[in-house]
């Protein structure tokens, strides 16, 4: 344990402050490294991670992370992990939404129970959706089952497509049925029903001082102390279409569920449709040390990121100029993916155990398209694949 010495200073700033010059630091201290916003989204895509690690080893200052659930990047880089001895977050209930009526609700009739019950009581409860732009979990109407890509197992968004290969979705896989329903929202309709169930008078967005109050991830730092959170739709965090969506579902969610506070009935519920999911286990359990070591094994066995390596090569312009070089790319141990088309961008990612080779191959190449015309955008570990 590190204790700020009296007459020293604590400096709390954004993701660049890891570029500052700060003088003679004594400790890093870094909150949720997992976080998005902890990357920069242009090239190139540092990771404050890796900038402050670096940065730390060279002046010799001591850096801890901190956040309920470590990534699976500072354990690979032999990260020491301290932990409480009993749950690391309170008490998790899984919500099984197959047990819902379709009807395009979003909140559960059980997680409504309980937010009354806990309304009732004079406590304070939090839902959380997930952030704009999120697609929901989808799930078919008739036979209630998940919609997912065939190919790659993630859950699509309204389009026929999946957003993450590109393969043909056609009818529910389980019973042909071609009618689905979102078994999330966005925060104003997940208000508004609960708005519907509740009374205007219980339900408002954070800092609005009601008792239910309904945020997404950018509000969680300002939740007050809960009695009951509850996660509307794990589904839609957990098929993300890229690698890392489980690791980052349980951790988001271990935050929700850390808003509530230690104490008797005091409790996370979270819903989905895939409640023997092994990451809902692993939130259940209250510890993720087990999980992410099989998760480690996973990806280690898949070569992708921490132990491999993975980048993306976007190109906005036209794809022709570079789609031979791109291909010339794979080996025995390079895998090339795409191009993927959307939004305007072509996508390729290439991913192996040892991406070195490639790298240099590349450097020249992306000369010589940003030459003939293209812009080029290269991702080293890309988060959206
Ligand atoms: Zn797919
Ligand atoms: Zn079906």
């Amino acid at each position: 344990m590190t204790t700020v010495r009296s007459g020293g200073i604590l400096i709390v700033g954004t993701p660049e402050i890891a570029l500052w010059p700060l003088g003679d630091l004594g400790l890093w201290l870094i909150i949720e490294e997992g976080r998005r916003a902890m990357k920069a989204k242009s090239t190139p895509t540092l990771q404050v991670r890796d900038l402050v690690r670096r940065r730390a080893l060279v002046e010799r200052t001591a850096v801890v992370f901190l956040g309920p659930v470590p990534t699976l990047d500072v354990l690979a880089r032999g990260a020491a992990v301290v932990e409480p001895s009993g749950r690391v977050w309170p008490l998790v209930e899984i919500v099984d939404r197959k047990e819902d009526q379709p009807g395009g609700r979003s909140v559960a009739a059980r997680t409504v129970l309980g937010i009354r019950a806990a309304v009732r009581k004079g406590g304070q409860v939090f839902v959380f959706v997930s952030r704009r732009g999120y697609a929901p979990a989808f799930r078919c109407v008739r036979c209630r089952e998940l919609r997912r890509c065939i190919e790659c197992g993630s859950g699509p968004d309204r389009g026929d497509t999946c957003r993450r290969c590109g393969a043909a979705l056609g009818p529910c896989r389980k019973c042909g049925g071609r009618r689905f329903e979102p078994l999330g929202a966005g925060i104003g309709r997940v208000a508004e029903e609960l708005v519907r169930q509740l009374g205007k008078e219980y339900v408002g967005p954070i800092g609005s001082g009601k008792q239910v109050l309904v945020g997404s991830e950018r509000d969680l730092p300002y939740v007050p102390e809960t009695v009951l959170s509850v996660g509307v739709d794990a589904d839609s965090l957990l098929m993300a279409p890229n690698y890392r969506a489980e690791e980052d579902a349980v951790r988001l969610l271990a935050r929700v569920a850390l808003t509530v506070a230690a104490g008797r009935g005091r409790r996370c519920l979270i819903q989905s449709a895939q409640p023997e999911h092994r990451a809902l286990a692993a939130l259940r359990s209250g510890h993720p040390r087990e999980y992410l070591a099989g998760l480690g094994a996973e990806r280690e066995h898949d070569h992708l990121p921490p132990s491999g390596e993975m980048l993306a090569i976007e190109v906005t312009g036209d794809p022709t100029i570079c789609a031979t070089d791109i291909a010339e790319l794979e080996t025995d141990s390079i895998q090339v993916h795409g191009p993927e088309t959307g939004g305007g961008r072509t996508r390729w990612f290439i991913q192996g155990p040892s991406l070195h080779e490639a790298r240099v191959l590349l450097r020249r190449m992306v000369q010589r398209w940003r030459d003939a015309g293209v812009k080029v955008r290269i991702d080293a570990d890309p988060i959206d694949l």
